[in-house]
């Protein structure tokens, strides 16, 4: 957080406006524009199904990416006892989003390098059923969106994209919020953007974008910001069930902040990015994360994969000694089909899904953050070194 950032929200709290109103509005213009395909990618035909050169994005903004999941979902036309296809390998917000509806999350396996669905394991998942497909942009990659629309479009199955990670990631110079038929994006503290808590729709379908609206403030006809501005009217309709899933001005006014200095944060990201590359290029115990043709990966989280069988430690104890050398790692994420709650409600095992269970058990996520400094990033860079060097075999 910057002054700029400080500046946005105090200004917000002495206009004495501090739900929904005008700087959620700009901060859904900002993002919208922000992922709509530039005109050379239009121009040089790789702007992703043509609809995209024509028809201008609306953007949602709602109180997490987590709400707009579950209103997306509801958007497409998913009801209770439809069938639902994702990926393992995510945050659980994926898989939960799905259930609130009564629906069931049908789980494929993940391709091993991206940890994002692999298309040719997803046509074998879909049934009669199957109401939508729910696919996720891993760590900043993203997903194999145009295999993935091809069998939907052959399923007339509409695509949600969990984007909570690729906000500024793109495909052959196309941005991720319009690779599938709906995104999703966070605006959660930790993601590359963030307005504390937040999320956004992003969609090409007005009607959509209408209905989200309309159910994150409790179904209302009118928002609430239209009543009580000037020449405003008290009457409202409420015309379904809906939610209490708005975002707040204080939010969307850190948000634009944060979105004008994306530039800066992600060059910082991408610069940290390389000196990890560099640095574990030769180290035989460890693999740095992949990168296909053609992707301006995100870089919201750095994966490395452990090769277990050159290490004498596993990866809980290889996370245990960065911890003891001052590095905090975690990993991203533990599959939806080990917690608990799934594996007994569907009975699933981690052989079923045996790519997202292997990757799971060498995955560790090291420090990458816009606000780590060169002596940081060499505090990780001589931390992993040790432990693998000392743990070698
Ligand atoms: C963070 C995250 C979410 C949820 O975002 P919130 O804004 O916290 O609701 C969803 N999916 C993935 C993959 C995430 O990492």
């Amino acid at each position: 957080m910057t002054q700029a950032e400080e500046d946005a929200v105090t200004a917000v709290l002495r206009s004495g406006w501090l739900t929904t109103g005008p700087r959620v509005k700009e901060l859904e213009a900002a993002v919208a524009a922000y992922v709509t395909p530039p005109a050379e990618a239009v121009a040089a035909g790789t702007a992703d199904r043509a609809r995209a050169e024509t028809t201008p994005l609306h953007g949602v903004a709602v109180s997490s990416c987590t709400a707009a999941l579950h209103l997306a979902l509801i958007a497409v036309g998913v009801k209770e006892g439809d069938e639902v296809v994702t990926s393992p390998y995510t945050f659980v917000s994926t898989g939960e989003t799905i259930l609130y509806l009564g629906a069931r999350p049908v789980f494929v396996d993940v391709e091993a390098g991206t940890k994002n669905m692999d298309p040719a394991l997803l046509p074998s998942a879909i049934t009669p059923k199957t109401r939508a497909i729910v696919t996720v942009s891993m760590a900043g990659h993203p997903c194999r969106a145009a295999e993935i629309a091809a069998i939907a479009h052959h399923h007339k199955l509409p695509v949600i994209e969990d984007a909570a990670h690729s906000l500024t990631a793109r495909v052959w110079d196309v941005p991720v919020g319009t690779q599938a038929d709906v995104t999703c994006f966070s605006f959660y503290a930790t993601k590359g953007v963030t307005a504390g808590e937040g999320g956004m729709v992003i969609t090409k379908r007005a009607d959509w974008a209408e209905r989200v609206r309309r159910l994150s403030l409790h179904g209302l006809s009118a928002a609430a910001w239209g009543r009580y501005d000037a020449g405003g009217w008290w009457e409202y309709d409420v015309t379904e069930l809906g939610y209490k899933y708005n975002m707040t001005d204080i939010q969307a006014a850190l948000g634009l902040v944060q979105i004008k200095r994306l530039h800066e944060m992600q060059a910082r990201r991408h610069a940290i990015v390389s000196r990890y590359d560099a640095a574990f290029a030769g180290r035989p115990e460890i693999q740095t994360p992949t990168t296909r043709p053609g992707i301006d990966h995100a870089w919201h989280l750095y994966p490395i994969r452990l090769h277990l069988d050159r290490l004498r430690v596993n990866r809980s104890q290889f996370i245990d000694e960065l911890r003891k050398r001052n590095i905090g790692a975690s990993v991203h994420f533990i599959p939806i089909h080990f917690h608990p709650f799934y594996r007994d409600k569907y009975g699933y095992k981690p052989e079923d899904l045996p790519v997202a269970s292997g990757e799971y058990q060498r995955l560790v996520s090291l420090p990458l953050n816009p606000r780590m400094s060169d002596a940081d990033v060499n505090d990780v860079i001589e931390a992993v070194t040790d432990i693998a060097v000392a743990n070698s075999r």
